[in-house]
């Protein structure tokens, strides 16, 4: 094993923020860099649960642009950077009801010029084009023809197979327990197999990023888990459902889209609950059949052939947390990637890589995703 126990940087975590960190910082020369992962291999928390989709659409502006600028990488990442296509434009086609329609009208104008690719479908263009829907729950739907599937696990390791190339080191089944401090300032951390030292420690922990901060005080940042479930299933028989888009009803709450074979859908379920490895709850499984019922009957499956369920991390006012920490210097949050860590991984890890070697950036205003927003 190697002996080195100093590093400039160390991350905690190696879902997608903290991968996609390490290939920003090492593609910048900064390759002094450990990243711990608790688990046996990387990606096994959120990063392998999601439902891997883009979708250039938020009610939350800097989660917007966030987005914006990773499907930019998506749609074009460095030559070389993966072995296969990241972004299959499988299209997202996201169903409004009422009030929240007129809302998202308004709000067209301003998408289409931040630079997404929207066009408004009315009642009948979206039941033609999704024939097992019923035009009386919603009003009409915006398309993202754009978007669509991302392959996360190509992501991931695209990420990490260049950082480690460039010099970074992984260590997986090696759980992070203590944080070394000195006169406020992060010195390096204690885990399960041993100490080492460093100048800064990246808090990229997904659910677990509110515990890894209480190990150096009270957090400034308040960070909730909230549990999501997917299942699969076979679609109807003589249904062709391979080239739809995801379909997301908002006014709802249900999405469904085409999964290998069959189909995978979502109740959106949002319940809170502590950092775990979360299981899919038989309540929520049945919710997701009954709302399936009510909105596509059709689609009812007679079997679910699998399901799973994630965690999704906010802060309060649901945008990210990426900055360093307001009292424990050389702390740095990568945290509250919420339901876009990975669309927005790209864009997430250059700001933090430019944060942290030059102490600003120019993709965002820094101060609408830093931690110190919640101590001013
Ligand atoms: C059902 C579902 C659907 C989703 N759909 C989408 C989508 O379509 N598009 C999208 O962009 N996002 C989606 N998301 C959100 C996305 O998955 C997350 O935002 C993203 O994966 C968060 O990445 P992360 O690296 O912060 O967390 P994680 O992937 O959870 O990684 C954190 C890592 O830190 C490790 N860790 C924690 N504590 C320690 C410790 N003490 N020592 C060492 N290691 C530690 C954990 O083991 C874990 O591997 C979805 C999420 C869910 C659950």
């Amino acid at each position: 094993m190697d002996k080195k126990s100093n590093f400039e940087m160390i991350i905690i975590g190696c879902g997608i923020a903290g991968a996609s960190l390490a290939y920003f910082l090492a593609e910048r020369g900064m390759t002094d860099i450990l990243i711990l992962e608790r688990e046996e291999q990387p990606g096994y928390h959120s990063t392998g649960r999601s439902a891997a989709v883009l979708v250039e659409f938020d009610l939350v502006p800097s989660l917007l642009q966030l987005k914006l600028l990773g499907g930019r990488f998506l749609r074009n990442p460095p030559s070389g950077f993966s072995e296969s296509t990241l972004l299959q434009r499988s299209g997202i086609l996201i169903m409004f009801q009422g009030a929240l329609w007129e809302q998202v009208r308004q709000m067209i104008p301003g998408l289409r010029q931040s630079g997404a690719v929207v066009d408004i479908l009315s009642q009948e263009e979206t039941a033609s084009m999704i024939p097992v829907l019923s035009p009386e729950n919603f009003d009409g739907a915006v398309l993202l023809p754009e978007d669509g599937h991302i392959d996360v696990n190509e992501l991931l390791w695209g990420y990490l197979r260049h950082a480690k190339r460039r010099g970074a080191q992984l260590r997986c089944k090696e759980e992070v327990r203590d944080i070394k401090t000195d006169q406020g300032r992060c010195r390096g951390v204690v885990t399960s197999r041993g100490e080492y030292s460093s100048r800064w420690v990246i808090n990229a922990a997904g659910a677990w990023g509110g515990k890894i901060r209480g190990l150096v005080g009270y957090s400034p940042v308040q960070l909730t888990a909230h549990r999501r479930t997917i299942i699969t299933f076979a679609a109807p028989e003589g249904l062709a459902v391979s080239k739809w888009p995801l379909v997301a009803d908002l006014s709802h709450d249900l999405y469904f889209s085409p999964e290998s074979a069959g189909l995978m859908a979502s109740p959106m379920d949002e319940d809170a609950m502590e950092p775990c490895d979360a299981r899919p709850d038989e309540l929520v499984v049945a919710q997701t059949i009954e709302r399936l019922k009510q909105l596509t009957p059709r689609l009812v499956p007679k079997s679910i052939t699998h399901k799973w369920a994630g965690l999704r991390t906010f802060a309060p006012d649901q945008a990210m947390v990426v900055g360093e920490d307001p009292v424990v210097k050389g702390f740095f949050w990568l945290s509250g990637q919420g339901g876009a860590g990975i669309e927005t991984s790209s864009a997430v890890g250059q700001i933090a890589s430019d944060l942290i070697l030059d102490g600003h950036t120019k993709l965002i205003d820094a101060q609408v995703i830093s931690p110190a927003r919640f101590t001013a």
